[in-house]
């Protein structure tokens, strides 16, 4: 790498929810940006005012927050190269688009859409696909065909125009990129894209990312595979610019692909197999259909975060379990793979299940007491972080910690029908009796002492310990799996606990033979 400032941006159109493979990309770039002391800048790109989408660039910003990934620079932050949002940058492009039309790399057209859709059909019909190129520009409404006093009177009058880049008929463009090593492709088969509509006064994607990348000092562009398609006309124009010394390096991203494997993960593949795409819930603001967001089914941010870091790179080590911190110093573009990858539902519920195990109780007790508080149940944070350690490591995602806690804050009115013909046998309900009596006989219930002694005194008595724990079990959470109940016991205490066996004992009776 060269000595410049490591500058990188993730420079997203606000067209809709951001999709997990943009997330990636943010994250790569936050990470690249990080490990070389760098500047990670955020630049919304919404030059397309056809694809804007209300709402679309607030569920950008928060969902990068919720992430973790802030930005050095950007419309939220500012910045020296303020603004950092396209539509507010208007007025630049032109003098681009116009310096490229004055030393020969772009030209004005004026066709109608009448006209090019007339093309398209009539290429249409000879099983072709059609493409303005350096075949048909010269036979078409523009400044290479018309003469000077005409285009500019077309100007001069207001006719609608726009300017096309002019492709070279037929050149190699040689091309490096971090990931895939040397490209080459021919300028033969690509098309002149337009690069700026007076219709709109705005600049196409293209001239306004490398004006922008240009102006914004981006050292790095480390981007979706989706745009390695133009990557000859970037480079086209940054040579044209008379910037080709100072042009980015370029790095393009393997897609997430199906769980299947093949094509790229889409909306539908989630919605098929019950797994969100997005990181936050998408309520669109004209009502059309919600898309479900991974923050919303329970995830931790951190889980998520790790999870993605892990689909396209690899650390070239079992390791699986990353901080931000840890992934900052491992992260290398080098171990960035080309081939796509792969996404699995079941490995990300894994990652979740991982950092819920290792989450502190007291943390995700903020999450469990509004939960608590929807049933009715107002519990102390410290009584919520002690019920979530007894039962945590058999959840995977927060909204299980309600159903294994309720029954610690709430005593059961019902019990279960398959645990009790099961268990609730006279036997055992005698055995309970007694046990009871043990456990009253008890100064206090401590967990730890309360199953010390409850096991010497089963073993003295030669007793079933396994059946008379289920029982113990559904007389005091109404249900016979679940958590050690002596934990439970200590949780509620002593009084909370034969209160509820005495309750099982009337409800359920005696116990069939
Ligand atoms: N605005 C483009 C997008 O939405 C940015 C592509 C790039 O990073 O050059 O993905």
């Amino acid at each position: 790498m060269n000595n410049r400032r490591v500058r990188v941006r993730f420079a997203p159109s606000p067209t809709g929810p951001l999709h997990i493979g943009g997330v990636r990309t943010a994250l790569y770039n936050y990470l690249f940006a990080r490990q070389h002391g760098g500047d990670f800048i955020v630049r919304i790109e919404d030059t397309d005012s056809q694809r804007f989408v209300p709402g679309a660039e607030q569920y950008i910003f928060e969902a990068l927050r919720w992430c973790g990934l802030r930005a050095d620079e950007g419309v939220e932050q500012g910045g020296p190269h303020a603004p950092y949002r396209q539509s507010e940058r208007r007025e630049i492009y032109l003098r681009y688009a116009l310096q490229l039309v004055e030393s020969g790399y772009a030209y004005y057209a004026f066709d109608s859409a009448q006209t090019l859709n007339g093309l398209r059909q009539q290429a249409e019909a000879r099983g072709e696909a059609f493409a303005y190129n350096y075949q048909v520009r010269t036979q078409l409404e523009t400044s290479l065909s018309l003469p000077p006093s005409e285009v500019q009177a077309r100007i001069d009058r207001g006719d609608a125009w726009v300017i096309r880049f002019k492709m070279p008929e037929n050149e190699t463009v040689e091309m490096d990129d971090l990931i895939r090593g040397h490209i080459a492709a021919n300028t033969a088969a690509l098309d002149d894209k337009v690069l700026y509509k007076s219709a709109d006064g705005l600049p196409t994607y293209h001239l306004a990312n490398i004006v922008d990348d240009h102006l914004m000092q981006i050292s790095h562009v480390i981007r979706g595979e989706e745009w390695l398609p133009s990557l000859p006309l970037h480079y086209l124009l940054y040579r044209a610019f008379g910037w080709a010394d100072t042009q980015p390096q370029f790095a393009h991203l393997p897609l997430l692909l199906k769980p299947q494997g093949q094509g790229k993960l889409s909306k539908r593949d989630g919605d098929k197999m019950g797994f969100p795409v997005f990181p936050l819930r998408w309520c669109p603001a004209d009502g059309a259909e919600e898309a479900r967001g991974y923050r919303e089914d329970g995830y931790l941010p951190e889980a998520f975060v790790n999870m993605l870091a892990l689909l396209g790179w690899n650390p070239g080590t079992e390791q699986e379990l990353f901080s931000m911190d840890e992934l900052v110093a491992a992260f290398s573009l080098d171990r960035v793979g080309k081939a796509g990858a792969r996404f699995s539902p079941d490995k990300a519920r894994w990652f979740n299940a991982q950092y819920l195990h290792r989450c502190p109780g007291q943390q995700l007790a903020q999450a469990l007491l509004p939960m608590l508080q929807g049933i009715g149940v107002s519990a102390s944070p410290d009584r919520a972080a002690q019920a979530i350690d007894l039962i945590k490591e058999r959840a995977s995602f927060v909204p299980d910690l309600l159903p294994l806690t309720e029954r610690m804050f709430v005593p059961p009115v019902s019990y279960d029908q398959k645990s009790a013909d099961k268990f609730w046998k006279s036997d055992n309900v005698s055995n309970l009796r007694a046990l009871r009596a043990q456990l009253e006989a008890m100064p206090e219930l401590r967990a730890t002492e309360a199953e010390a002694h409850v096991q010497q005194w089963v073993r003295d008595n030669q007793l079933p310990m396994g059946a008379l724990m289920n029982t113990l079990r559904l007389a005091v959470i109404g249900v016979s799996q679940g958590p050690s109940i002596f934990g439970i016991c200590a949780f509620i205490g002593k009084e909370e606990t034969l209160r509820r066996i005495d309750a099982a004992l009337s409800t359920l009776g005696d116990g069939r033979g």
